[in-house]
């Protein structure tokens, strides 16, 4: 059996640096506090609870001498006022991606556009995006879009780890409905990478596994990519879901796992699936 693993499987930088500034604050400070958790994997948050991050629901939670720490996917400008108005010791997270699309869709409402942001209802990314302007839109699918008063003057952007397919869908049905209208492509480029990757990966091997925690919308796109293209894809979250009758008949075995995936978790399954099917070769890594 030969395995290929994606190349860019697992954490992507913005939520790489998140992490490791969460372990390196604990360190510091003992304790840090965060609205939320950093990513959606219980084995992460496991973990950092354990050096000392401790998640809280309201900014009065946080004790005056602990820092916050305001995660990767963007935090509502009123909860940055707050915590500065309290005098916080904000450590911020932000990924830069996800900063450009915040000034993406300031800049839309500024040409007076309505804003419209295709993504996930309730996710916190979407929900940070959109505490930038006011009353934007959101539309998470075509039935949804197609909802939608035809309007004057529209700006689009979308949630940076969307598949590329479903803006698409999105953006033609926009078309019909909105007479000015500019969308700017904010899929983050990981996340493209990531598709593009397991979208090949799917029809190059026999089977696929992709690993990622099934509270993770990216990790269960990646899924949905997968099975599209090939019906023996399976998620798993640890060595634990893996089922050795799936390999059977699989000379190749493909890998990938969602960006808030860690390594250890990859490596771990990796091992196990080597040891199922008795590989003694080192992975490949399919770029
Ligand atoms: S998915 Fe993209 S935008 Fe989100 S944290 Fe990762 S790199 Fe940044």
């Amino acid at each position: 059996m030969k395995i290929l693993l994606a190349k860019d499987a697992g954490y992507c930088f913005g939520v790489r640096d998140a992490v490791n500034m969460a372990y390196d604050t604990a360190n510091e400070y003992d304790e840090v506090y965060m609205l939320g958790d950093i990513v959606h994997n219980e084995t992460v948050v496991r973990d950092l609870a354990k050096a000392g991050t401790k998640v809280v629901t309201s900014l009065n939670n946080v004790p005056k001498d602990k820092p916050v720490l305001f995660r990767a996917h963007g935090t509502d400008p009123n909860v940055w006022n707050d915590a500065k108005e309290k005098n916080l010791n904000i450590i911020d997270a932000t990924c830069p991606l996800v900063i450009e699309i915040h000034e993406e869709i300031k800049k839309l409402e500024a040409e007076g556009r309505k804003t419209i942001i295709i993504g996930d209802h309730g996710h916190d990314e979407v929900v940070a995006i959109a505490a930038q302007v006011s009353d934007p839109i959101i539309i998470s699918n075509q039935g949804e879009a197609r909802t939608l008063r035809k309007m004057k003057k529209a700006g689009v952007v979308s949630q940076s780890t969307q598949m590329i397919e479903n803006v698409q869908e999105i953006i033609n049905i926009l078309m019909e409905k909105v007479f000015d209208l500019r969308f700017i492509n904010t899929i983050c480029f990981p996340t493209r990478r990531n598709h593009e990757q397991i979208k090949e990966l799917a029809t190059m091997c026999d089977m696929m596994i992709v690993i990622g925690s099934f509270t993770s919308a990216n990790s269960k796109r990646l899924t949905q990519l997968a099975l599209e293209r090939n019906s023996r894809s399976y998620q798993v979250t640890s060595v634990n879901d893996l089922d050795q009758s799936w390999f059977k008949d699989s000379d190749v075995v493909g890998i990938s796992a969602g960006a808030s995936t860690p390594d250890k978790n990859i490596k771990e399954i990796v091992e196990k699936i080597k040891n199922i099917g008795r590989v003694t070769k080192k992975e490949e890594v399919y770029e």
